[in-house]
């Protein structure tokens, strides 16, 4: 049977129900152990994708069901009006892995950036004059509500929507001349990711980062660093920016946090966290099952070596990958740890993703030219092998139909 030959019904009760927002790959997933998922025929994969970054610790991680299973017995919710424990258990491993800082919790990736933008703001009110003006960079990715479609400059993204929120430029990425003549007076802060993910995965060169550290110190701006896709451990690193020796004021995570469960959070040093009362909020930010997830994975990350395993399997992906250079179009390998993008020599990234779903792999294509890989931070030598001879046969189909 063909990857996709059960999902028709999927497909006709989607048209009807659902917007027409994602184009889908053909296969309905069902269930999952480790970096495996299982279709609704019965197909194993592996999953080199993981929910787009999201899924850290695999699938059905016992430290993750069994902590929502605690929590949900409890408390699931109780809104932000009351205390609750996983929340500040969370922020404190949150604070503990990355710089002194205080949280705070959303429910998504656009959310957190939101509550960065606004907290540059009021920053910019209260101690710039006023400023408001955000420099982000090309090719970013900052999420879909209307504040963050407005840092991310992607005219097909943005055009529909117009009008957008004012007060972002956009300069070249990687390169901090460009951004050091974008700030003036009316600046009050610097927003970018430390590896650039949806656009292909495209990393800064090294001390690029510590550079534009040293402008926004310089010039009196916040650096806001976007680590909702870089974060959680996926660079070999708790946060990305960790490898540069640098500590951005405003932090924006989410995506792998809750391994799963929708949680984000905006972290910022105490010169940065401007906000009070009534100023932000969100009824169901760091509600305790989100957070009790949260909390599990990161004991998890921590207890189980994988920071270290995200660098030592990352390499050996990337190694295993190149070996396939002989025989199929890649190029090179970008990006670091368990976040790569493997940049094509030829236009087929849709067609190989497509033929590794029929031979049981799953990766995502970008463009026509980039696979993007961000697989759970628990892949195995072994799911690598398999996912590699998947991927090999995947090349080797495309390349027969030409
Ligand atoms: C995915 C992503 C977002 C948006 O996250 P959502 O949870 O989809 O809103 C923002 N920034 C970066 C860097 C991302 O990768």
């Amino acid at each position: 049977m063909t990857a996709g030959a059960g999902v028709a019904g999927y497909a006709e009760r989607e048209a009807r129900l659902l917007m027409h927002t994602y184009t889908r790959q053909p296969v309905a997933l069902v269930s999952g152990n480790g970096a495996r998922v299982v279709d609704s025929d019965g197909r194993e994969y592996v999953d080199l994708v993981a929910g787009i970054a999201v899924n850290v610790l695999g699938h059905a991680h016992p430290a993750v069901t069994e902590a929502l299973a605690e929590q949900a017995k409890r408390l699931v919710h109780a809104s932000n009006l009351y205390y609750t424990e996983p929340q500040l258990a969370l922020a404190e491993k949150l604070v503990y892995s990355a710089f002194p800082s205080r949280v705070f919790f959303c429910n998504s990736g656009a959310e957190a950036v939101e509550g960065a933008i606004k907290l540059a703001r009021k920053w910019g009110k209260v101690h710039r004059n006023g400023a408001g003006t955000i420099v982000c960079a090309k090719g970013a990715f900052h999420g879909r509500t209307l504040g963050a479609l407005a840092a991310t400059a992607n005219a097909r993204y943005q055009e529909p929507f117009q009008p957008l929120p004012r007060g972002f430029v956009h300069v070249a990425y990687n390169d901090p001349a460009a951004i050091a003549a974008a700030i003036d007076s009316s600046t009050c802060a610097v927003m970018l990711e430390p590896i650039e993910g949806e656009s292909g995965v495209h990393p800064l060169d090294p001390g690029v980062l510590a550079e534009i550290r040293r402008i926004c110190d310089d010039r009196d701006v916040l650096l806001m660093l976007d680590e909702v896709q870089t974060g959680m451990g996926r660079t070999g690193d708790w946060w990305a920016h960790q490898r540069d020796g640098i500590t951005p004021d405003v932090m924006t995570i989410a995506k792998g946090l809750g391994g799963g469960v929708p949680i984000g959070a905006v972290m910022a040093v105490p010169r940065a966290d401007v906000l009070v009362p009534g100023d932000h909020g969100s009824t169901f930010g760091g509600n305790p099952l989100a957070c009790a997830a949260g909390d599990a994975v990161m004991r998890t990350i921590a207890h189980g070596g994988l920071l270290e395993n995200a660098a030592t399997i990352g390499d050996y992906l990337s190694e295993s990958l190149m070996s396939l250079a002989a025989a199929a179009p890649i190029e090179r390998i970008r990006g670091r740890g368990l976040m790569l993008g493997v940049a094509l020599s030829a236009d087929v990234a849709p067609q190989v993703s497509a033929a590794a779903l029929e031979h049981g792999v799953i990766v995502n294509a970008i463009g026509k030219r980039t696979l993007r890989l961000v697989p759970p931070l628990v892949l195995t030598r072994d799911d690598v092998d398999l996912a590699v001879r998947g991927l090999e046969a995947a090349f080797a189909d495309v390349q027969a139909t030409g």
